[in-house]
Formats: structure tokens, sequence, C-alpha cells
């Protein structure tokens, strides 16, 4: 039966290029390429778009991306093993893949980007959580991407879907919810990764707001739901006396009662402490 680009069933390309997955690389590869032209759909239309792509591997979900129509696909891959199945791709997708051979964290991708731009990937889960954080919290607001459409280890996703009185509830939900919609898009087994990790995964979609969903300044948002979720269970008034001798009457005065605690509190409230903590 034919792929989707005619080009080798991956199974294969990973035998030819003696592709063997290193854990310490985080490669849990998709092998089933209609289950990525899935994944790529997740991120809508992406025929006008450049999309940033970290961590090919031997590249499915790069050959879905561009068999869903990228304008562009920069991907940037860390392991030198996986070049010449990704010069393949290229190949036969002539200008519209580029392939980075470096570390993730490091490479200044929006050097070769051109908006709109959109971010799809199945993260390796060793830098993901860092990664996401920094698409989240760049120096100015609207960032660089239109959105973001990221494999991870499920608990992760329903970290950063997160609401409040839920276990998984804190400060990455508050993060990627206080500038972006996020929602779970897609779950999937073990056995969908060749190797199966020992955890399901989910697909989290994030599409970026024009601007906060509830002003605050981030500086100070972020310090205080760092105060009070790195102490979840204590009581607020407690966890976030380094505020001062006001805090129970910074709490009071904006609704949200001394005694509660971290986990209880909505994305409002923090943004509502954080505006009394910057005007005092
Ligand atoms: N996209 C492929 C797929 O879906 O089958 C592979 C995904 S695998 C979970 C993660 C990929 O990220 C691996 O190819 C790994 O070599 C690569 N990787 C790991 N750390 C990286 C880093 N710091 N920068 C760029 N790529 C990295």
């Amino acid at each position: 039966m034919g792929t989707i680009d005619g080009l080798p069933p991956l199974r294969e390309v990973i035998r030819a290029h003696d592709l063997q997955a290193k854990r310490q690389l985080g490669q849990n590869f998709l092998l089933d390429l209609n289950l990525t032209s899935k994944i790529a759909r997740m991120a809508g239309d992406l025929s006008g778009a450049d999309v940033l792509e970290v961590g090919p591997g031997p590249g499915g979900l790069t050959r879905g991306l561009l068999a869903e129509g990228a304008r562009r696909v920069l991907a940037v891959e860390k392991d030198a093993r996986c070049l010449p199945a990704l010069a393949e791709i290229a190949e036969a997708h002539p200008g519209r893949l580029q392939v980075i051979h470096g570390d993730a964290l490091e490479v200044d991708a929006l050097a070769h980007l051109t908006p709109p731009i959109k971010v799809v990937a199945n993260l390796p889960y060793n830098v993901g959580t860092e990664l996401l954080i920094r698409w989240l919290t760049p120096e100015v607001w609207p960032p660089y991407w239109q959105s973001l459409t990221l494999m991870f280890q499920k608990e992760v996703a329903e970290r950063i879907v997160a609401k409040p009185r839920g276990d998984h509830y804190g400060r990455l939900a508050l993060l990627a919810q206080w500038r972006c919609d996020a929602k779970i898009v897609m779950i999937l087994p073990p056995e969908a990764f060749t190797p199966a990790p020992k955890v399901h995964s989910a697909v989290v979609h994030l599409t970026r707001l024009d601007g906060p969903r509830y002003p605050a300044d981030a500086k100070v948002l972020n310090r205080i739901t760092t105060m009070a979720f790195n102490q979840r269970r204590k009581m607020l008034r407690s966890s976030l006396k380094g505020l001062g001798p006001e805090v129970e009457a910074m709490l009071e005065s904006v609704g949200i009662p001394p005694t509660a605690r971290a986990e209880e509190i909505s994305l409002e409230l923090f943004c509502a402490l954080a505006r009394r903590v910057a005007e005092a």
C-alpha cells in the first residue's frame, strides 16, 4: 500500500538509516502516517503558515505537516543520525522543508521563519515543559506564534488545561490559560509509539489571545503564583506572607479568604491579587 507522500514507510526508513530509539533523547516515534496527518490537522489550516517542528526524528510528523499543506516547515533536530532521513523528505518537497541540526533550547528559530507561524511538535519529554514555558513567556505579547499544537505525556497535558480544585491545577495551568485558549484535542495510548512509553500521551492545542484574559503584570503574577503553589497545601495568608504585613487585608480586598489555599483560587482572582499587590 502506498504512503501519503510516496516516500517509503517509516519502518523502512528507520531500518535503512539504523535509527534505534535513544531514551536519553526522549525518542518515542510515531510511525503511522495517517495518525501524524491527523495531528497536523489539529493545528488548523497550515497552507498559509510556516511551521516550527521540534524533534522531527525520522520525520513522521514532518511528513504529516507537509502532506497537510504547510507552506514551509522548519524542523530542529538534535540527533544527527536523523538528518539523512530528513534530507530525503526535503528533496521530495523542494523549498518546503528546512532542517536545522541543533538543540531547540539554543536555536533561534524565529530568524528562519516568516509569519504567520504555528508550532507543531511531538516533544521530547525531557525538554517539553521548558520549551512550553519559554513559548508562553516571551518578552512581548502577542508572541511570534499563532498556535502551539504539542504532544506531551498525558499528565503534563492535564496540568496545562487544569481548572481550580483539581489535582493538576497549578502554575502551568495559570501560565497557559492567562494568555491562551488551551484544550486537549487527542489522547494517544502507549502503543501508538515505537518504542511504547509507559504512559498515555495527549496533544494540547493552545491558541494565543491578543492580550491577557485578565489584566496583570506578568512579573507580579509569576511571583505570587510561585509563592502560592510552592506551598500549595498551606493557607494563602501563610504561603504569601512574604508579600508583607498587609497580606491578609490585600487578600480580603480582592475577595480571597486568607484561609483559602492556592489550588482553590481562579486565574481571575490571582490576576486581581496581582493588580492589588502592584498598586501597593
Ligand atoms: N517527531 C517524531 C515523531 O513524532 O515520531 C519524533 C518525536 S520524539 C518524541 C522527540 C524527538 O526530539 C527525537 O527525534 C529527539 O531526537 C529530538 N530531541 C530531543 N531533544 C531535543 C532537543 N533539545 N532539541 C531538538 N530535538 C530534540
